[in-house]
């Protein structure tokens, strides 16, 4: 018994006299399973893929700037689980599971401490007192948190199996190793105290509360001698021991991999203003380049295969996928798990028997493509770019970019794409619109509006960019119709471009025709430059992200607003009021636009707006905020056709009919269009409406 005799012996009935080699053991058989680790990493292939890593030439964002900042986001990340918590039953389950295994860790480096180094070298024996207590308590509570964290998990993959959770074998592996690991471990304290401070009169008989673990543990024991449970001690003792060791091993082969490459991952996130940046081809590639796009696995940055590494399978990309939602063959996760098999199979080919990795000529490449191979087209063009999966993603993984560098590949070296497209490339070449409406028709929305122009104006505080839905399609006219009715009666200093603005280009870069996009683009920031434009503001979220983020790369630098923004600061600043009553709204709810809440967090105002109105009652539908389900248009996909699965604005339009809305309001013109054809598609005209904020705006403003 030592100091205040408030204590356990550590290593109680395997060490001692009776064992002397058992504390030596112990640790050759640590030091053997670190190297089972390391071999298995080098059997299961980390070197290879890391050697293919290293031959990766696409280029990217920068991972290594702000190192101390990335440090600090990185530890609370995952320290404080702040994306695995915004799914909460999953979050919750591994945070138990996570900080439990942190504390039962921290608990045997505690142990080592005391028998390895303190006593042998000082003869002190820290562990007792209020130290012994406050430990006893903390392990038992981070044990029975572990013990609830895995069992949450049985149940979801074994019980309440949500669809879009693949089941493996590992999968079951990692919980049952993780299970047994805490039972035995409480099965070695509840039958060590059932044979030391449970018996009658052992000094530490009224500290035995402090290991509730422990005592529960021990109940089954009560009525075995001392001598049969010193032997079960010691069994259990020894098979806890290799069930500890045998998981530190499968590390290697498994998904727990990424309990080192998720936070490493997590370091090198993308730290650039656009949350997903899909990098703008150099204009000098299409003069000097023999191939555009990605069809082979090194074309990728490294980050790209990296990101392979850190995906544990979760699935939450998947759960949220509008495409997977509505039965298309698109799961992000699989995207990135076949990326991961493609490079395993590749790394065969490019690796030499001296293990140096080379890029492999084509002709000696004779495994499955990248594309109609590891990735089918099918799930390459399903895609609506929502970047629900990159915004779900707690490893920080960049799933459906890699896809627009497919595309990229498909749609300028191949000509591959859904044939429907190829009238919408001639129209954005030809006339600048998708539509391949006239260009010169551009501003005939705004005839006798009394819009000014800025060839007239000369300059204005913000340009008015109104893009081709406000300029062509006569259901979004009626949207720009009241943005500049609005705009007049605010006094805003204004202007548009009429017959000189020009498509944004967005389509035609998530499309993957980069070539067409930057003719676009460069085509408008030379008009935009050329009257200095400062401030823009945008109709559409997808010019918004489009001019805020890609002209950027192209040297356009601008103020950019969505219409939103400025209608919620005109409203706050009283330069707009809204004092007419809109009859008939009834329950009313917004619909997040992808490239509006998810691209560039404006969540805020256009609800602000809402609520300005005085009119109708507002809900929110079941997904909302970053958590908002697509409209389908987002990506291209508002020209192709929808042939497989159902359809996305569908789903959506029933959710908003779940909720029993009324009025669906919306602030893109594409979001208008597919929940109008949504609402249509399912004969809910008589009882639904679309509409979007700028025509509540003008309507409650007095201006209709
Ligand atoms: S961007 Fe949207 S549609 Fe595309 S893979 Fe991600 S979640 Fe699915
Ligand atoms: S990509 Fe991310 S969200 Fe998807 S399964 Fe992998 S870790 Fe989970």
């Amino acid at each position: 018994m030592h100091g205040s005799g408030i204590t356990r012996e550590i290593f109680w009935n395997v060490k001692g006299e009776g064992f002397p080699v058992v504390e030596p053991l112990t640790y050759i058989l640590a030091l053997t399973a670190i190297l089972f680790l390391v071999r298995g990493l080098i059997k299961a292939g980390l070197l290879d893929r890391i050697k293919m890593m290293m031959l990766a030439t696409g280029s990217d964002v920068s991972r290594f700037d702000n190192i101390v900042e990335r440090l600090k986001y990185a530890l609370i990340d995952v320290f404080g689980h702040k994306k695995i918590l915004r799914e909460p039953y999953q979050g919750i389950a591994h945070l138990f599971i996570f900080w439990g295994f942190i504390v039962l860790f921290a608990g045997a480096g505690l142990d080592f401490l005391q028998v390895d180094i303190i006593e042998p070298i000082f003869h002190k024996h820290f562990m007792q007192g209020g130290l012994y207590l406050g430990y006893s308590i903390i392990t038992d509570l981070a044990g029975i948190l572990v013990l609830i964290g895995v069992i949450m998990m049985l149940l979801r993959r074994y019980r309440n199996m949500p669809k879009w959770l693949d089941n493996k074998p590992e999968d079951m592996i990692i919980l049952w190793l993780i299970l047994a690991i805490v039972i035995t471990g409480f099965l070695v304290e509840g039958l060590r105290m059932q044979a030391t401070e449970l018996q009658p009169g052992d000094p530490m008989h009224k500290y035995a509360w402090a290991s509730f673990g422990g005592l529960i543990f021990a109940l089954p024991f009560t009525a075995m001698s001392v001598g049969a449970l010193k032997a079960t001690h010691l069994f259990v003792w020894w098979v806890h021991l290799f069930i500890v060791l045998g998981f530190f091993v499968y590390i290697a082969y498994s998904k727990l991999l990424h309990i080192f490459m998720t936070p490493i991952n997590i370091f090198m996130r993308n730290t650039t203003a656009n949350p997903a940046p899909i990098k703008a081809m150099p204009p000098s590639m299409f003069e000097n380049a023999e191939t555009f796009g990605i069809h082979k696995l090194e074309e990728y940055s490294w980050k790209d295969l990296f990101d392979t590494e850190a995906c544990m399978r979760c699935g939450r990309c998947v759960a949220v996928c509008p495409a997977f939602n509505t039965d298309k063959p698109l799961l992000p996760r699989d995207v990135i798990q076949n990326l991961r098999t493609h490079l395993e199979a590749k790394s065969k080919f490019a690796i030499d028997k001296d293990g140096k990795a080379r890029i492999l000529p084509d002709e000696e490449y004779t495994g499955p493509a990248l594309i109609g191979g590891a990735i089918e087209k099918d799930t390459i063009w399903s895609c609506t770019t929502c970047m629900a999966c990159v915004e779900a993603c707690p490893a920080y993984i960049s799933q459906f970019p890699k896809l627009i560098d497919l595309r990229r590949y498909l749609a300028m070296m191949e000509s591959d794409f859904p044939e429907e497209v190829q009238v919408v490339f001639k129209g954005m070449e030809n006339n600048s619109n998708p539509w391949s409406i006239g260009a010169h028709s551009r501003a005939d929305w705004a005839k006798e509006l009394n819009v000014p122009l800025m060839s007239q104006k000369g300059s204005a505080e913000y340009l008015f960019y109104v893009g081709c839905a406000g300029a062509f399609d006569d259901l979004n006219k009626k949207v720009a119709v009241a943005l500049a009715k609005i705009f007049n009666a605010a006094g805003l200093d204004y202007a548009i471009l009429g017959t000189e603005e020009g498509c944004c280009g967005d389509s035609a870069k998530k499309i993957g025709n980069e070539y067409v996009f930057q003719t676009l683009a460069t085509t408008n920031i030379g008009v935009f430059d050329g009257y200095n434009v400062k401030k823009i503001i945008t109709m559409c979220p997808h010019g918004y992200n489009t001019i805020k983020y890609d002209y950027k790369e192209l040297g356009g630098n601008y103020e950019v607003y969505h219409y939103t923004e400025i209608l919620d600061e005109l409203i706050k600043s009283g330069k707009l009021t809204l004092k007419t009553p809109i009859e008939g709204l009834g329950t009313m709810a917004y619909h997040d636009s992808c490239y509006l809440g998810r691209y560039n967090k404006v969540y805020d105002q256009p609800r602000n707006i809402l609520g300005a109105l005085n009119s109708g009652t507002l809900v929110e539908m079941a997904s909302n905020h970053e958590k908002s389900f697509c409209c389908g248009a987002g990506g291209g996909r508002m020209w192709m056709e929808e042939n497989l699965g159902t359809r996305i604005n569908q789903k959506r339009t029933k959710e908003a009919i779940d909720a029993g809305v009324k009025t669906i309001c919306t602030a893109c013109p594409f979001c208008y269009t597919m929940l109008t054809d949504g609402i249509k598609e399912l004969e809910k005209g008589e009882s639904m409406q679309a509409v979007d904020i700028a025509q509540l705006v003008a309507k409650a403003a007095g201006l209709e």
